[in-house]
């Protein structure tokens, strides 16, 4: 018995070893450096009936079962600027097995750093382990030779997490709990002078991870605060770096960039700190030209105020209005170099959207969707016939349609055009067959056969 109670202390003993060494933190004990400074509400003025309750619920959840648990990064940022942040980020000292275990309904995603999701009913919380340092000295398959991060999946302190968030802003912890916000880096300062600052040496964190330029960009834009000089002055030097970055990260961005309800901030910034060529390769190229100006102007704002309107906005639409200027040139080359209008359009739009996709790798069903917006582009010019009947039946005609008006708002048509087809769909088929104008479109090729697609009129 004696040598079985022995036996039985010695396995947990050597448990108990195991977990202090492989355990990221120890659980319920704090060990935070004293360089945080803490706030109380009186000075960062979070109100916390403006956090979400599944939010409260989570950090609630962890800190009852002896864990650290903030609320951190973008929400606090948010919240102290007196915004609606789009979602709540749970930063804490517990495994993801260990969260996994707290939260019957959650699951643990990605495989390189695994983070939890904590659900309520159709509310995702994102629960992750405070990050440690992410490079062990002279561990190079971890960095490129840019110096451009690979991998960076270590667990550490809340420190060490703090430090390797991007701007100051973004690392500040809020426990509801004691309605504090712990700061590591001068955030609360930061965000009362309205500056965005880097957080470490600037550029070791730009090459690290070149978005954090584009980042600084689309945040300085969206929060109204301005970047810090010191965090400012490499980003044009060094804009080349994103050439490096995976064309999929560069899309993410890019749609946050564009859809952030602050596209046209954020466009002429990226524009004037130069990091244009990085991400939108022919953006530099459409800006010059003075009709493309107006038409992205105009476009990037229409997309703004829908999104202010919490109207639905398609990224394939966006990015066609990105381009279509070039799509123009192109298709005029082409024609310049006596190719026919159909087919100079056709290879005008596959060789843009192959440059895009190729930077950007925009997702196929996207490129796809952009080709049809522009496809259906010299098909409202075709009044005559059964033409303007096929068009409207078109599945994209809505987007074909709004598309045009930005063409026809920017000065390169007519007004008169987006309103006849304003007309057109709002009437009955008589008056529609009244405003027909004479087909003078050259006629295609009879068909052997009616195809089931044929409008009422061709029935
Ligand atoms: P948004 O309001 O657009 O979501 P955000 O700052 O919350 O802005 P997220 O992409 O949601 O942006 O990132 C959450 C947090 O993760 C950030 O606040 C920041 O602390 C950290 N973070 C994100 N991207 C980086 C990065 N490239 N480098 C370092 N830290 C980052
Ligand atoms: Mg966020």
């Amino acid at each position: 018995m004696a040598e079985l109670r022995k036996c039985c202390y010695n396995i947990l003993m050597i448990r108990k070893l195991l977990q202090k060494v492989f355990s990221p933190k120890q659980k319920g004990h704090a060990q935070h450096s004293s360089a945080a400074q803490r706030f109380s509400k009186r000075t960062h003025g979070i109100n916390k009936h403006h956090i979400s309750p599944a939010a409260l619920k989570t950090t609630e959840g962890l800190q009852k079962a002896g864990f650290e648990a903030f609320i951190v990064g973008g929400a606090v940022r948010d919240l102290m600027l007196g915004k609606v942040p789009k979602d709540f980020d749970i930063a804490t000292n517990a495994t993801p097995e260990q969260v996994r275990q707290v939260f019957r309904r959650s699951r643990i995603i990605g495989r390189r750093f695994r983070i939890v999701h904590v659900l309520f009913g159709n509310e995702t919380i994102e629960v992750t382990t405070f990050r440690g340092h992410h490079l062990a000295e002279n561990d190079n398959a971890q960095v490129a030779e840019t110096g451009r991060i690979l991998r960076d999946n270590v667990f550490g302190s809340q420190q060490e997490d703090a430090m390797r968030r991007d701007f100051s802003v973004n690392a500040l912890y809020y426990d509801p709990k004691t309605e504090e916000v712990w700061d590591y880096h001068d955030g609360v300062a930061d965000i009362k002078k309205g500056v965005l600052r880097v957080i470490g040496d600037v550029e070791t964190r730009y090459k690290e991870d070149p978005v954090r330029m584009l980042r600084a960009v689309r945040l300085s834009a969206k929060l109204g605060l301005k970047i810090d000089r010191a965090s400012e002055a490499p980003i044009a030097r060094m804009a080349n770096l994103l050439q490096d970055v995976p064309p999929s990260r560069l899309f993410e961005e890019m749609l946050k960039l564009f859809l952030s309800g602050h596209a046209m901030e954020s466009a002429s910034a990226l524009r004037q700190h130069g990091l244009h060529h990085g991400v939108l390769p022919l953006l530099d190229v459409v800006f010059e030209q003075p009709m493309g100006e107006r038409f992205v102007t105009l476009a990037l704002t229409n997309t703004d105020q829908r999104i202010q309107q919490d109207k639905p906005v398609s990224p394939a639409f966006l990015f066609a209005t990105l381009l279509w200027h070039e799509v123009l040139a192109t298709w005029q080359k082409y024609q310049g170099q006596g190719e026919k209008s159909f087919p100079a359009l056709q290879q005008a739009m596959y060789e843009v959207s192959d440059i895009l996709a190729e930077k950007l790798s925009i997702p196929k069903r996207f490129s796809v969707t952009m080709r049809e917006i522009w496809g259906m582009q010299p098909r409202f010019e075709q009044r005559g016939g059964q033409r303007p009947f096929r068009l409207i039946e078109h599945e994209r005609y809505r987007a074909g349609y709004d598309f045009l008006l930005l063409r026809c708002e920017s000065g390169e048509l007519d007004m008169s055009l987006a309103e006849w087809w304003d007309e057109f769909a709002n009437a009955d088929t008589a008056h529609r067959t009244q405003m027909l104008q004479p087909d003078t479109a050259p006629r295609k090729r009879r068909r052997k056969r009616r195809t089931s697609n044929a409008t009422p009129q061709e029935a």
